[in-house]
């Protein structure tokens, strides 16, 4: 008998401590050894005045044990509060988020009964980083940051996860036929990192296209990893198709630390009613039992609740009349999966968890590759104009005033599109234009240096042109890091 492992552990708001004192019965009957630390989150630690909704003694609590058994908690309304998940999720770097979508047809209604995939999604970038500005009357921006170390340990983790999990393939979903550097950066990694796994398949799907072919053959899917908003939204369409929200468990994970959690929220309305459905907290108990290494124990849970679905015991968010056979609440239904310890499902495929699959992933040190020569080939200045007619030929002609130094004007967009020189009058403009000064090449010029930009600047700023901010177009071992205009 190996020692009892330190998890914390929160009850959470809503349904969140039914459900949690459900999973924690269960999974200790079926022999789980675990040395619990409880702490506070959500609504009460938000209402104490702490706005990120967990106090510096939990996080003590989380760096010891590393281990993080989450229930959902209610998000307060209005300003002046920051989400919990994202706060928990970037402190403790858990960069994938991984949720199996499983059918358990024909006892829980779907119409894809063959569906069993898991969906990895990048946890910590994308436009989550909540980033965002207004810049015009018009205009607000979110920025999109994607990085290389992001991609690769949400990658590599998805093609380890496969591999230790028997899976055989990994599909990758992103735009990249628009977004060619953000969503092109995502695709290039994971073509790199699936040369290193010959012994599994791999194919890439434009998301939109991605989307659909999920949605209406999700059998022809295994693993499938994607950028942060991509993932969020398909991994709850895929959750819903599979059966229901309320049957599906995550893991965060991270280097160093994990968390698990039900994917649906605080169901306030059902709370204290001994209604809610425990199956989503079990199962992501299930996947934290296999991550602590007591793979016997989550596989005997796991059966126990699919001898238990199979037997019809159902709480009401899943009840069909004709398949189910009881209509159970939380407590009931926590009591009829302990009854059936020991059991395996007869129908159902039966769980199976050989040996112990870490959840946590220590990455290989990143690949060493050279710095490459980065220069200033130019600037893309952005500017709030709003002047006659919203004609980008006025415009031109105040921003020609500011060429010199080296650089001059060569592009004007709006919302992306090119508008000068040769645009066209049908284009729509909004207040908010792309103003791409390139450095003049020939006469033995040297690479360009920030005090031309700032100059620049001074130059623009005396036409009376409101500028918002700039981008430095460089390029990087003389490739360029920065996209054409459309129509360019
Ligand atoms: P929700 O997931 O709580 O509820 C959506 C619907 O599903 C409701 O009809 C609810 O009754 C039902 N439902 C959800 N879980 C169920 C279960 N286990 N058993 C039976 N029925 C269940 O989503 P919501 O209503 O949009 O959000 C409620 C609160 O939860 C909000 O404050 C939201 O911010 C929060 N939330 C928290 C998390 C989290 O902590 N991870 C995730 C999502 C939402």
């Amino acid at each position: 008998m190996t020692q009892a492992t330190p998890i914390t552990v929160a009850a959470g708001d809503g349904i969140g401590p039914e459900i949690m004192q459900a999973v924690l019965r269960i999974i200790q009957a079926a022999g789980a050894r675990l040395r619990i630390e409880t702490i506070p989150i959500g609504m009460s630690v938000y209402q104490r005045g702490c706005s990120a909704g967990i106090e510096p003694a939990a996080w003590e609590s989380l760096r010891r044990t590393r281990v993080f058994l989450k229930a959902p908690i209610t998000t307060p309304q209005g300003g002046g509060f920051k989400s919990l998940n994202v706060t928990v999720r970037k402190t403790l770097g858990l960069f994938a988020n991984v949720r199996p979508c499983t059918a358990y047809h024909p006892f829980v209604r779907t119409r894809h009964a063959g569906m069993d995939v898991v969906i990895v999604r990048e946890n910590e970038e994308d436009t989550y980083g909540g980033i965002e500005h207004r810049q015009t009357q018009e205009v607000v921006q979110c920025l999109k940051l994607i990085t290389e170390p992001g991609c690769r340990k949400v990658v590599r983790y998805a093609f380890e996860y496969a591999r230790k999990h028997g899976r055989r393939k990994v599909s990758c979903f992103t735009k990249d036929n628009i977004m060619k550097m953000t969503d092109g950066l995502f695709h290039k990694v994971f073509e790199k990192i699936a040369a290193e796994y010959p012994d599994l398949e791999h194919e890439h799907w434009i998301v939109d296209i991605g989307a659909a072919k999920l949605t209406d053959t999700p059998e022809a899917f295994d693993v499938i990893v994607m950028p942060n908003l991509y993932g969020d939204i398909l991994s709850d369409v895929a959750a819903q198709i599979a059966g229901s929200i309320g049957l599906a468990g995550s893991a965060n994970i991270g280097e160093h630390a994990a968390m698990f959690e039900a994917i649906h929220g605080s169901a306030p309305r059902r709370a204290g009613q001994n209604l809610a459905n425990p199956s989503g907290l079990l199962l992501a108990a299930v996947m934290m039992l296999v991550h602590i290494q007591q793979p016997q124990v989550a596989e005997t849970v796991h059966n126990a609740w699919l001898r238990t679905i199979e037997e019809g015991v159902h709480t009401y968010d899943i009840f069909q009349e004709n398949v189910s056979r009881e209509k159970v609440g939380t407590a009931q239904f926590a009591d009829a999966v302990i009854a059936r310890i020991g059991k395996s499902p007869a129908r159902l495929a039966p769980a199976h968890y050989a040996s112990a699959v870490e959840a946590t992933l220590p990455l290989p040190p990143p690949p060493s590759a050279p710095q490459k020569k980065k220069e200033i080939v130019g600037v893309d200045v952005f500017v709030d104009w709003n002047g006659l007619n919203r004609d980008p030929e006025l415009l031109a002609r105040e921003l020609i005033r500011a060429n010199g130094d080296g650089l001059e004007l060569t592009m004007i967009t709006n919302r992306g599109t090119k508008v000068w020189p040769q645009g066209i009058p049908e284009t729509f403009c909004t207040d908010h234009w792309r103003c791409r000064y390139m450095q003049r090449t020939g006469q033995g010029r040297g690479p360009m240096g920030h005090a031309q930009i700032t100059n620049l600047l001074q130059r623009i700023a005396a036409t009376g042109i409101d500028f918002i901010k700039i981008e430095n177009l460089c390029t990087f071992d003389a490739e360029p890091g920065y996209s054409l205009g459309q129509g360019q």
